[in-house]
């Protein structure tokens, strides 16, 4: 017969790992599933500055952090993705690689995914010069110019990383303000490498075998023009990753899960914990107040279980 776990946390960005320190702590046997690396979208991210009391440090490094202590509980921990939740009294996760795991209680901490531009050309190329990871394949570009598609903190943050390598980058939006923070748009625009065009989208990846050409499009006029490039980075918002929920009905229009102030979804015994559910502000902190919120919710949830 399969284990029966108290407690099981899918994704293991900050939200999943807090929720885990917190659980492992209240005495919960607990697993945690990730379907890639551990600390989401942090490893993405070249410098965070706006953790408490760690100004200035790596997404890495705060990963890391994290991650040794989730390891220092003895959190037991499955690299596989979630496909399907069953949600009986006792909640049946099926993974990716076709096993099933019980448990009374599950936090679903799984995130968002980049969106895509959905334009021609960008299938084909992403990993030959479309990238949405300036961390992880900026220093590629040395020397080389970039465009930046967006205006939200991502884009701005992540223009800012590439100017260490590259010598010029743009930054493509498709309104003429910024969605970003005033401060980090005052750090991208203070930036002698950045120059910035507004009121375009993007239309076309040109490429051969390699990216030589962001094709845009004036939201004014329609008329379209070649920004020759080396590379691309999308950042235009995420998507949550939802796929695990599909008709149980607790997301809404865009796919985020919908829960109230404890974390509760409104099947019981079934949490929501970061950037994955319906919130006004997507934020390590928020993500971390989240895990904690949910892992204490749960903790209640499984003792009347057990009672
Ligand atoms: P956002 O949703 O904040 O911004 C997305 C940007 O992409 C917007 O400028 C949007 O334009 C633009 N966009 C969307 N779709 C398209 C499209 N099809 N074509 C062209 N442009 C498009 O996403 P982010 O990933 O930047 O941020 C997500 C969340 O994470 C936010 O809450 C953000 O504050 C947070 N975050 C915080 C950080 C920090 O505090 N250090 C760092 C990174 C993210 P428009 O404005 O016109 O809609």
């Amino acid at each position: 017969m399969d284990k029966l776990y108290d407690l099981a946390i899918i994704g293991s960005g900050p939200a999943g790992m807090t929720a885990a320190i917190y659980a492992k702590r209240a005495g919960l046997d607990i697993i945690l599933f990730e379907g890639s690396a551990p600390g989401g979208k942090l490893v993405k991210t070249f410098e965070i500055d706006n953790w408490p009391g760690q100004p200035n440090i790596s997404g890495v490094d705060l990963a890391m952090k994290m991650y040794e202590h989730t390891t220092q509980l003895e959190v037991t921990t499955e690299y596989t993705a979630i496909v399907k939740i069953d949600v009986d009294k006792i909640k049946t996760l099926t993974s990716e690689d076709g096993r099933t795991f019980k448990t009374k209680a599950v936090i679903l901490a799984t995130g968002t995914v980049e969106n895509k531009m959905e334009i021609p050309g960008e299938e084909a190329m992403i990993g030959k010069g479309v990238s949405f990871c300036a961390v992880c394949d900026g220093a590629f570009y040395k020397q080389k110019k970039v465009a930046v598609i967006g205006g939200g903190n991502s884009a701005l943050e992540e223009a800012v990383y590439l100017t260490q390598f590259a010598d010029e980058v743009t930054i493509v939006i498709r309104r003429d303000v910024f969605r970003g923070d005033v401060q980090a748009i005052e750090r991208a625009l203070a930036n002698p490498k950045i120059k910035v065009i507004k009121k375009h989208i993007p239309y076309e990846v040109v490429h051969g075998n390699k990216v030589t050409a962001l094709r845009i499009k004036s939201v004014n006029d329609g008329s379209i023009q070649d920004l020759e490039v080396d590379g691309i980075f999308p950042y235009i918002g995420a998507t949550p990753s939802t796929g695990c929920l599909k008709d149980l009905g607790v997301t809404d229009s865009m796919g985020y899960m919908i829960v109230n102030d404890k974390m509760e979804s409104k099947i019981p015994g079934l949490y929501g914990a970061g950037d994955v559910v319906v919130k006004p502000l997507r934020q390590i902190v928020t993500a971390v107040n989240d895990g904690a919120i949910a892992a204490q919710t749960a903790f209640h949830y499984i003792k009347e279980f057990d009672a």
